[in-house]
């Protein structure tokens, strides 16, 4: 099951970001300023996500205006159409990176709508100091390592903190988080999300 992103509107099963409240969106595959150093969306509008995690996207808005008032969600990925994904993944041929970006063969779950990247402005609309930048493709970035970094000095009690307040209310959304990326959350087991989901190309 598949559908071209051009005609994901006329798609009842997608959302588009702005239905949402208190959400701030900036797309950096829409920009010059990601790791591959070129706008990769160009006309395509990829403010979407799956209503299912639109939805809990939604709630983690919600949460985190009642648990730290002022601040807001910033998406930094939604939707990403599967024709992206693929030279996201040529980029870092020959590397060691790949570990960062899911093979196109298999899928990313962000191609069906059910994944974001995402931060947290403060009440002034800066972005909260994570100790590591979007798609920083190292170790520092490891939510799984937090811990190791906090003893070495190598992030801060404030920067943990701020992960935390991110996973926190994306948790209660119904996201899950995963090991290497603090930014990223997927909804739903990704293994399901591929067999039963209409992928956006
Ligand atoms: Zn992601």
């Amino acid at each position: 099951m598949t559908v071209r992103c051009e005609d994901i509107a006329s798609r009842p099963e997608f959302l588009h970001l702005s239905a949402l409240e208190g959400i701030a969106v900036d797309l950096r595959y829409a920009g010059v300023d990601n790791f591959v150093g070129r706008d990769l969306y160009g006309s395509l509008d990829c403010a979407w996500l799956h209503r299912l995690a639109a939805t809990g996207l939604g709630l983690a808005a919600a949460l985190l205006a009642r648990e730290a008032p002022g601040h807001r969600l910033l998406v930094l990925d939604a939707l990403r159409p599967h024709r992206v994904q693929v030279q996201l993944w040529d980029h870092l041929e020959g590397t060691d990176l790949r570990q960062y970006v899911a093979d196109p063969a298999r899928g990313s779950i962000h191609s069906f709508g059910m994944a974001l990247d995402v931060t947290l402005l403060d009440p002034r609309g800066r972005e909260l100091d994570m100790g590591s930048g979007f798609d920083e493709m190292t170790e520092r970035s490891h939510p799984r390592l937090e811990a190791r970094h906090l003893a070495s000095g190598e992030l801060t009690p404030e920067q943990v903190r701020h992960r935390e307040l991110l996973r926190r209310v994306l948790v209660r959304g119904g996201f899950q988080g995963v090991d290497n990326e603090w930014w990223h959350f997927d909804m739903l087991d990704r293994q399901h999300v591929r067999q039963h989901f209409t992928r956006v190309d």
